[in-house]
């Protein structure tokens, strides 16, 4: 499969940078998913797709805005398209959020399922709101994606030989603490590490931050670490 990373920040974009949002397809390009559409993400994923008849589904991790804002958008685009509805899979709450999501979507809760060519699997985590990682498999690989996390006892299970997992590395290590809502640099290479996953990909970048020394932090416990960037495309 490849994932084409549509945004990398959180919970607010770099400059000329977009939010959390991801195109992830099958090698064959028949199967596309969206995991996530943050603010920003919509105009990336124009530049991917001819038409929204090519989008499987929209997966969201959860309802915070930094992960879902383009989705009320992507409702307008929606009304205007030939389609008669889009596959959308997303928490149930917070309640306020989940009323923003109109329109033509066919709104289904996260459940372990299948579409077109993937096998999708759901795991709640630990996070202020109802929050799911996502576990894909397609043509041989596994990519897991963290969503909004913290350490937890699921995630590390969820990871278990996955090759690629793209993870919440929201906090850098000097302000993470075991109370805060994401993991940092070290809690993500540790996570990659005991789960033996092959290649790890820090993203939920905040602009706070310097990406190179996040990247220089996580390679010193897990050397095959990249830090997300907008328009990378990588072969899982
Ligand atoms: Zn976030
Ligand atoms: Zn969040």
């Amino acid at each position: 499969m490849i994932l084409k990373i549509l945004g990398c920040n959180g919970p607010y974009p770099a400059p000329g940078g977009a939010c959390s949002g991801y195109l992830v397809e099958s090698d064959s390009g028949r199967t596309k998913l969206i995991l996530d559409l943050g603010s920003g993400t919509l105009s990336r994923l124009m530049e991917n797709i001819a038409s929204l008849g090519e989008i499987d589904a929209v997966i969201l991790s959860h309802l915070h805005f930094d992960h879902m804002s383009d989705v009320p958008v992507l409702g307008y685009m929606l009304d205007f398209s030939d389609l008669e509805t889009l596959k959308l899979i997303c928490p149930e709450t917070p309640a306020e959020q989940r009323k923003l999501i109109k329109g033509k979507f066919d709104v289904y809760p996260p459940a372990d399922t299948v579409i077109g060519e993937f096998k999708i699997e759901f795991v709640k985590v630990r996070h202020p709101v109802e929050t799911y990682a996502v576990r894909l498999s397609c043509d041989g690989s596994v990519l897991v994606y963290t969503g909004d996390t913290n350490e937890c006892a699921e995630i590390s299970l969820f990871c278990d030989g996955a090759d690629t997992v793209l993870a919440d590395c929201g906090l850098s290590g000097g302000d993470w603490s075991k109370s805060k809502p994401h993991l940092s640099p070290e809690k993500c290479a540790e996570l990659a590490r005991d789960a033996k996953v092959r290649e790890l990909i820090l993203t939920h970048l905040s602009p706070r931050y310097d990406p190179e020394e996040l990247l220089d932090e996580a390679q010193h416990i897990f050397p095959n670490c990249i830090a997300a960037e907008p328009g990378m495309q990588i072969r899982i």
